[in-house]
């Protein structure tokens, strides 16, 4: 064995006893931690050919990195949509990478990790209150997930022609409707052979709304003269959190021959507060849904769900299928993620969630969700009462979209609030207009931070105005 890994060895209860300190200061003071930081100035080194070992590593990662390190899993990184990481579910992801399992098939003996998470895809659908005719399983993230449900909606679209897409490739023009895809599932259409530029895009409804025109939707159907399609619907736009009406969709479901995915990324969250669940009613008709759990769930990143119907199982088989490797089990058996989703070798990716699903339970997200929720609200209030910020549409979640009265300072308000380093919002366009969105998701966002921000957000707007 080479003597560094020989010492790290003989030495694991140092190093993971330093680790663990230096995690649980980061933790405490997390909302003292600066939201950005300016230019990165870190010089390139060489790899040596002697290592340094893991506290030598330690030592140089905290040199180099460590005070570049920003809070975005504290309570006011309100960039993007991004969550942050309870306790429990860092157990959960401690004990992933040191268990290092790789879920896969049925058959691997004695090996429990896929039964963790077909339970924690069990938990998840008690948690949002879906039904339990999903099947489900853990991805990197909700492009991933979009990708994967997009990949099966692909090839049920094929089976109308008679056709495997999987098999022999894309032979027709694949039919897409949407009015906001979140980007990532643009992504996923290029990524699938579909094409990006193929989406046939349907208005939205009037005023602020970012929900789909349900008129000029049936009425884009109709030219489809019977063709299959594909419908994109969204559970919360990242502008807005605006959604669109499953009940009317689950109508045409009746009417219409196609595919329906519900993105979900963070909006599928609604579900856990019995005041916004409404606003998914009719959601359990979909085929698929996307769900991120390093979003909303507050699970460290490298997580998200699958969810599509049983009854499309042997479409996600037929589109993962890696019976080219004979050795890795029977397909026909009960699920076997090898040939379900699209990685092979996996992370127990399921485990931090399963943790903080049990830690927490129904009633802990419920609190989690209806906090940001209250959160968004008071940020949404502030921003009306202001006469510098005008807000764009009405919280109807956890986002914040609104601009400046004088459009031509957005960028100007943005920046200076970003490097004053103890907030981060970012920047998007809203119905043409420069704007900015905060999105609230961490579970530890109080009041107190947002006094902060709101000081923050005057103090920007006090100098620009000088
Ligand atoms: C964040 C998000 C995605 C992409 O998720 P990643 O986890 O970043 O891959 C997709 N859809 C929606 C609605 C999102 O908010």
């Amino acid at each position: 064995m080479n003597k560094q890994l020989k010492e790290d060895l003989q030495n694991l209860e140092v190093l993971l006893e330093e680790a663990k300190n230096q995690g649980i200061d980061y933790l405490h003071n997390i909302a003292e931690r600066q939201t950005s930081i300016q230019t990165l100035k870190e010089s390139v080194s060489s790899l040596r050919s002697g290592g340094i070992g893991g506290l030598g590593a330690l030592q140089l990662f905290n040199e180099k990195f460590e005070r570049l390190i920003v809070g975005a899993s504290g309570p006011r990184y309100l960039g993007y949509v991004v969550g942050g990481t309870t306790p429990a579910s860092i157990i959960g992801d401690w004990l992933a990478t040191i268990y290092d399992q790789n879920p896969q098939t049925t058959q691997a003996q004695g090996d429990v990790s896929i039964v963790i998470e077909k339970q924690t895809i069990h938990l998840l659908l008690d948690l949002f209150g879906l039904p339990h005719n999903y099947l489900g399983g853990f991805v990197t993230g909700a492009t991933m997930s979009n990708f994967t449900c997009l990949a099966v909606a692909r090839q049920w679209f094929g089976r109308n022609f008679n056709k495997d897409y999987a098999k022999n490739g894309i032979s027709e023009k694949i039919n897409i409707l949407s009015a906001v895809p979140h980007s990532s599932a643009i992504k996923a259409l290029s990524m699938l052979g579909i094409g990006s530029n193929n989406v046939i895009m349907v208005d939205v409804e009037e005023g602020e709304r970012e929900a789909i025109h349900l008129q000029s939707l049936e009425q884009q159907i109709i030219k489809l003269n019977g063709q299959a399609f594909i419908l994109i619907s969204s559970a919360g736009t990242v502008n807005t959190a605006d959604f669109d009406d499953f009940e009317a969709i689950s109508k045409l479901k009746e009417k219409y021959n196609f595919w329906w995915h519900i993105d979900g990324a963070f909006g599928a969250f609604a579900a856990c507060s019995p005041q916004h669940r409404h606003l998914l009613k009719g959601w359990e008709g979909a085929d698929s849904i996307t769900i991120d759990c390093h979003k909303w769930l507050n699970v460290p990143y490298d997580s998200a769900v699958v969810f599509v119907k049983e009854k499309h199982k042997v479409l996600q088989l037929e589109t993962f299928q890696n019976s080219n490797a004979p050795y890795l089990g029977d397909p026909n058996a009960d699920i076997n993620y090898l040939n379900f989703l699209p990685e092979n070798s996996r992370r127990l990716r399921a485990l931090p969630a399963w943790f903080s699903l049990v830690a927490y339970g129904k009633e802990g997200y419920k609190d989690i969700v209806e906090n940001a929720i209250q959160m968004a609200r008071m940020l949404g209030d502030f921003i009306e009462r202001n006469e510098s910020f005008e807000l764009l549409a009405p919280v109807n979640l956890n986002n914040v979209c609104f601009t400046l009265k004088d459009t031509a300072n957005v960028s100007n308000f943005l920046t200076t609030l970003n490097n004053a380093a103890k907030v981060f919002m970012t920047p998007t366009v809203f119905k043409g207009k420069q704007a900015i969105r905060a999105s609230f998701v961490n579970w530890r966002t109080n009041e107190s931070d947002l006094e902060m921000v709101m000081d923050e957000m005057r103090k920007v707007v006090i100098n620009l105005d000088t």
